[in-house]
């Protein structure tokens, strides 16, 4: 099941025969059981490959749908998708998670029921729901521990909460883990089994994808890139400690040093905004920034510095053939990117870089949802396959 949906599209028996290296026979029967499951159907004839045609294999629409949720710090993403991982319906909206669990699940609820009664479907169409957010997430129970940017969540227990409506297993895990799982499955990485997704955004955190993996690490909290220490003496950060990666070049730390440069008289195109509403947001930055503001660039390019120099680390250790860059900080424009490239390239080893483009996320704000359904559509069909 699990090389099927790896195909994206139909297989022929005979490829995926071949593909799985396994008994005719024994597949035969497997197929034939999942096709009785209404997990597979079969669509058509491929085109020959020499003796007689064999038939194609999909994961039809009607297998059922997958809810994917992906909670940022500031925006809820629900979507849903076939067993497949195709989009079918996608919706989202700001959320700031630090309103704690309930309201932000119910409102991930009523979108959910939005988008199924959109579909002429309901809950019991979900086979399994998958949630991405901003936080640790301990694999084994599925509990988000000491998130330091969420409030009011550790602990919670989130898969519990759908368990009024839904019958669907809820698969829970950290947002960047998610988001690298969607851009290994259908974005700029597909089929780079080898690379780092690094989301800037409120935080700063990693998906790490090995040998076609996501490597969670014993608890599940592997790729926590942003709580990295790049300055003894910094500034405190959200988990305690100070001068992590995140207090230094994520948005709030940008925001804050913006803000301080209009103050000063010494940007007037922060300035404006800064007076108009009292503060100032990261869209402010970027967009001053875009405009060739020497303050606002000098920050961003600050901020990709440091987390370029951080991730050379990353990458001296890891040796990947792919970095990606997502999140809300990283769609500032090219400065940013291009500082990150510039520090690791300098900062890591020759060999390790001969070949590692660094590049933006193509899914963007799809990206979570999309790994959400693969991560969940997985879980599922290991089970469903047993
Ligand atoms: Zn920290």
């Amino acid at each position: 099941m699990a090389r099927i949906r790896a195909e994206a599209g139909p297989i022929s028996r005979a490829r995926l025969t071949g593909a799985l290296g396994s008994s005719r026979g024994k597949i035969a029967a497997e197929v034939a059981r999942l096709i009785e499951k209404r997990l597979l159907a079969e669509e058509g004839l491929a085109e020959s490959e020499g003796g007689r045609r064999s038939s194609l294999l999909v994961i039809p629409p009607s297998a059922g749908l997958v809810a994917a949720v992906d909670i940022g710090a500031t925006s809820i993403d629900v979507a849903l998708t076939t067993l497949g991982s195709e989009l079918v319906a996608h919706r989202g909206e700001p959320g700031d998670v630090r309103d704690g669990p309930l309201p932000i699940l119910d409102r991930v609820k009523a979108l959910l029921l939005e988008l199924l009664d959109e579909q002429a479907a309901s809950p019991m169409d979900v086979l399994a729901i998958g949630v991405g957010v901003p936080g640790p997430v301990e694999q084994a129970s599925g509990l988000l521990t000491a998130p330091p940017i969420m409030p009011g969540w550790d602990r919670f227990p989130i898969r519990d909460s759908f368990a009024g409506e839904y019958a669907a297993p809820v698969f829970v895990d950290n947002d960047v883990n998610v988001m690298a799982l969607g851009e290994h499955w259908g974005g700029v990485a597909k089929g780079v089994d080898d690379m780092i997704f690094v989301k800037i955004g409120t935080g700063i955190g990693s998906g790490i994808i090995i040998g076609g993996h996501l490597h969670r690490g014993t608890q599940g909290c592997a790729g926590d890139f942003g709580h990295i220490c790049v300055e003894p003496e910094g500034p405190l950060c959200s988990c305690g400690n100070a001068g992590c990666l995140e207090a230094m070049a994520a948005a709030p730390a940008i925001v804050l040093q913006a803000e301080r440069c209009a103050r000063e008289g010494e940007s007037p195109l922060l300035m404006i905004p800064l007076q108009e509403k009292g503060e100032l947001s990261m869209k402010d930055v970027g967009e001053a920034a875009r405009r060739g503001d020497y303050c606002a660039l000098t920050i961003i390019r600050k901020s990709g510095r440091l987390i370029g120099q951080t991730l050379a680390s990353a990458v001296n250790v890891l040796n990947p053939s792919m970095i990606v860059i997502g999140g809300g900080v990283s769609r500032v424009g090219n400065a940013l990117l291009a500082e990150v490239r510039s520090a690791v390239y300098q900062r890591s080893l020759p060999l390790a870089t001969r070949n590692l483009p660094i590049v933006m996320s193509e899914l963007d704000d799809v990206a979570g949802v999309m790994g959400a359904s693969v991560m969940a559509a997985r879980e599922v069909l290991s089970f469903a396959s047993r």
